[in-house]
């Protein structure tokens, strides 16, 4: 065997990779992972790395899971790829099927897309289109949430708080109109009651339920959206929600509206929808406001498509994970997951420099206190990210935010290890 040193992946890498959300100014160098095993990445020189984040919040049952991987397999050597409009296979028709047996009973059609930014688009066009086709064109605007994420492109960016991420292209971003966080449930309920009093314009409110991911890690109560969700639907607006994190356990249940009274009209999902294997997105909504669709008129089409639309292979990976998740040994494991942070929650109550411990299901995430103002750009985030790689775990702060949120299959000596590793860090700071 040669020495993987001697492939130089990392100098390869630098002269011909772009690498996303990444600064190549200051962090020139990309760690190349040859192979991943369970909850563990394992890079050319032979280190390993605990994936501590579920390599961007998209792996729910370890890397290279083998069961999984044969099902690709084994759907590559049947079918690979083929044009999805005019055309249907197997395995989208029984991912359909199985997803939709596992949401609320008013979700009834599945459309399919490529990851969770183009599930949010095809999530926003449907809402705009629903009542532009009906004629009721003063409808377009739309209600987001003030640390809103949703994704990268266009749309997506417009739907997300301004912040560093699409600050460059502010200026060419769609209007949306912002509420408060739902964590300051009063103001946030107030200014929407006002904004839905004042206008009759409003199309969709759009939502990452309960925990809104990259604006933070933010959680907030399940009575409060059920408030938003309520208020928006009696003034007619479609309620889009972006489970794109939460979806498939990762709040203790299998989607964060299982916490619901009310149920939102459309859903976007996508990261552990594949197990984390593919890139794969979905958008799910009712057979009313597909009916809306129906015509002779053929302007009234939703046209939206993507070449790779329903994959074969990658309705494979899901099919193979939901097989999993339908497993009780999963179910135990998140349970496991919930119970240890929680009491990793109760253990730092009161720690000099870890603040605002908060847990929901299979994520645990708190601030660092430091000098700086909170946020993306917070400077610790460098120190910590750095200060975990060489301890061989695989965290990636939201500026001073920590968080750990990962796959199911991860044992409890592990999730001690990054605790502990957390501990340490926020002592040697202090
Ligand atoms: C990651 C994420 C997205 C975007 O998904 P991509 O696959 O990265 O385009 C959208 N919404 C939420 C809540 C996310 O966490």
């Amino acid at each position: 065997m040669p020495n993987p040193s001697q492939n130089n992946f990392t100098e390869r890498d630098k002269k011909v990779i772009w690498h996303p959300f990444t600064q190549h100014h200051i962090e020139p160098n990309s760690i190349a992972i040859t192979r991943g095993e369970g909850a563990y990445l394992y890079d050319e020189d032979g280190n390993k790395y605990i994936d501590a984040i579920a390599s961007w919040w998209v792996n729910l049952h370890g890397h290279s899971n083998t069961y999984m991987a044969e099902k690709v397999y084994e759907q590559a050597l049947k079918l690979e790829q083929v044009i999805f409009a005019g055309f249907t296979h197997e395995p989208a028709i029984r991912l359909a099927e199985r997803l939709l047996s596992h949401l609320p009973s008013n979700f009834q059609k599945v459309f399919y897309s490529d990851n969770g930014s183009t599930a949010v688009e095809v999530g926003v066009k449907m809402a705009l289109q629903f009542f532009h086709n009906q004629g009721q064109i003063k409808r377009r605007k739309i209600i987001a949430l003030t640390d809103a994420y949703h994704g990268d492109t266009f749309g997506a960016m417009s739907l997300g708080a301004p912040s560093a991420f699409n600050a460059p292209f502010q200026d060419m971003l769609f209007e949306v109109e912002f509420i408060p966080n739902p964590n300051q449930a009063l103001e946030c309920l107030n200014d929407l009651e006002t904004k839905l009093k004042d206008s009759d314009e409003y199309a969709a409110i759009i939502f990452e339920p309960l925990i809104q991911g990259a604006g933070g890690m933010n959680m907030y109560p399940a009575e409060t959206l059920d408030q938003i969700i309520s208020m928006a639907k009696k003034h007619g607006l479609l309620c889009i929600s972006d489970e794109i994190m939460t979806g498939f356990g990762r709040t203790g249940k299998w989607f964060a509206m299982d916490y619901l009274q009310q149920k939102p009209d459309i859903l976007c999902l996508s990261k552990g929808l594949t197990g984390g294997m593919m890139a794969m997105g979905v958008t799910v909504c009712s057979d009313p406001l597909f009916e809306s669709f129906l015509s002779s008129d053929r302007k009234k089409t939703l046209f939206h498509s993507h070449s790779f639309t329903a994959n074969p292979l990658a309705c494979a990976a899901a099919n193979a994970s939901l097989d999993l998740m339908e497993k009780t040994e999963t179910w135990s494991q998140i349970a496991a997951i919930q119970e240890s942070h929680a009491a990793w929650k109760n253990k730092l109550q009161n720690h000099p420099v870890i603040r605002n411990i908060r847990c929901w299901g299979t994520i645990v995430a708190c601030e660092i206190d430091t000098p700086e103002k909170d946020g993306y750009l917070n400077p610790i985030r460098g120190k910590a990210y750095d200060h975990f790689i060489k301890k061989g775990i695989l965290l990636r702060p939201l500026g001073n935010t920590l968080y750990i949120l990962p796959p199911y299959c991860i044992k409890p000596s592990e999730l001690t290890t990054i605790y502990l590793e957390i501990e340490e860090f926020a002592n040697q700071i202090n």
